[in-house]
């Protein structure tokens, strides 16, 4: 087992790791918050610190488009940059570019398309892609990969397929070539300049491996065998770690756990999972049960804008007039810094009032209740218990289903 991913317990199929990356330590399974272009909608980086973030995820396209990565390679990186010392994890640009952009040309070599800020013309390849997260510098960064829309009939999904494996082939090339060009490369065993007031630095354990870590990305479709060929082909071609994608694009949830299911025994016990995308609370502690070790979703962080929060209780809109005087807190449960000082009813007014405060406080509290949540995922799996903590996370999710739709 490599230094980078050691295994720490197991319960069912479900596992705790770490992750060794060269900012810092990651147990798993994580949900990453998502951090789109190098900040979490409304929440300071020493507010994710206190939370107990230990790797924020952001998007290589919005980065890409501005301020620019060459940009932030000058600036010492995105770690350097966004003031940020834990561990990052880049998306490679490849979702972004077929779900926002007006999308030029598809080829062989790669995607022309238009910026969806301006209309500029850019291009973004497998090489090119791979160049930029070396710039940003994040500790583990994905292969360009081509997202198949749902639905895709068998023939188109195994190109899309095909395609996928050819580009992470150039993808791993590129990066073996260029890995010694990341922006914090030069100051590893000495020290950045950046002061630090993250106590999770106090014993200065950082850049302890000093490679970014390259994953792969399984595409397919929904089509199970296709899956599996994709899950074999990229192991085949060997990455740190891999990735599910081109799920959670539309398809009914019970599709995207057969593809989940039909992809997991083909990659490697010994490697992180990464299931990009994914989920509401329930569904994170189904999918890290199935053995997936990350997850990442802008479900916690954009519903909090929209009023949307999660509870011990169920979900619940902070808009509704039953808590216009409800002095109690959020979530009676829970130990998060907006919980133990305000109560439903301020939120409420917040929320009403169309404040920044409450968007603030409302991504506050959804965070800490999916943190806390994997906090119990890996408690529950260290101690044996995961499927007793399942049957309660069923619970609960079956009393809020009556409180309406997730906003994804
Ligand atoms: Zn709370």
């Amino acid at each position: 087992m490599s230094d980078f991913f050691q295994i720490d317990a197991l319960c069912g199929s479900a596992r705790t790791s770490r992750l060794r990356t060269a900012h810092s330590d990651v147990e798993t399974p994580v949900f990453m918050p998502v951090g789109t272009v190098a900040t979490v909608k409304g929440v300071p980086q020493e507010t994710l610190e206190e939370l107990g973030v230990e790797i924020l995820l952001a998007n290589t396209y919005h980065l890409f488009l501005r301020p620019g990565t060459e940009t932030i390679r000058k600036l010492g990186g995105l770690h350097r940059f966004m003031s940020w010392e834990r561990a990052v994890l880049t998306d490679s640009g490849g979702y972004q570019v077929f779900s926002l952009s007006d999308l030029r040309k598809l080829r062989e070599e790669g995607v022309e398309f238009r910026s969806h800020l301006d209309g500029a013309l850019h291009f973004l390849s497998p090489e090119t892609a791979t160049a930029a997260q070396i710039a940003l510098g994040a500790d583990i960064i994905m292969a360009f990969d081509e997202c198949t829309e749902y639905p895709a009939d068998r023939e188109h999904a195994r190109e899309s397929m095909e395609m996928t494996v050819r580009w992470a082939e150039r993808c791993k090339r590129y990066f073996e070539e260029h890995k010694e060009e990341v922006p914090w490369k030069s100051v590893v065993g000495g020290r950045w300049s950046v002061a630090s007031s993250d106590p999770a630095f106090a014993n200065d354990q950082r850049l302890t491996t000093n490679d970014q870590h390259l994953f792969g990305i399984v595409q397919g479709g929904m089509h199970a065998e296709l899956r599996r060929e994709s899950a074999e082909r990229t192991v085949e071609i060997g990455f740190r770690g891999y990735a599910i994608g081109g799920l959670s694009v539309g398809e009914p949830r019970t599709l995207t756990r057969e593809m989940v299911e039909a992809t997991l025994p083909h990659l490697p016990q010994g490697a992180p999972r990464y299931l990009m995308g994914v989920g509401t609370p329930d569904e994170i502690v189904e999918y890290a049960a199935l053995g997936i070790d990350m997850m990442d979703c802008v479900l916690p962080t954009r519903a909090a804008r929209h009023g949307l929060l999660y509870t011990s209780e169920g979900k619940l809109a902070i808009k509704n007039a039953r808590f216009a005087q409800d002095d109690g807190p959020l979530d009676p449960r829970c130990g998060c810094r907006v919980c133990a000082r305000y109560s439903r009813a301020y939120l409420r007014h917040l929320y009403n009032s169309g404040e920044t405060l409450a968007a603030v406080l409302n991504t506050i509290h959804n965070l800490a209740f999916y943190l806390d949540t994997m906090r119990q995922v890996r408690q529950s799996i260290k101690l044996g218990h995961l499927e007793a903590f399942l049957s309660e996370v069923r619970s609960r999710s079956l009393n809020s289903s009556a409180q309406g739709e997730d906003p994804a």
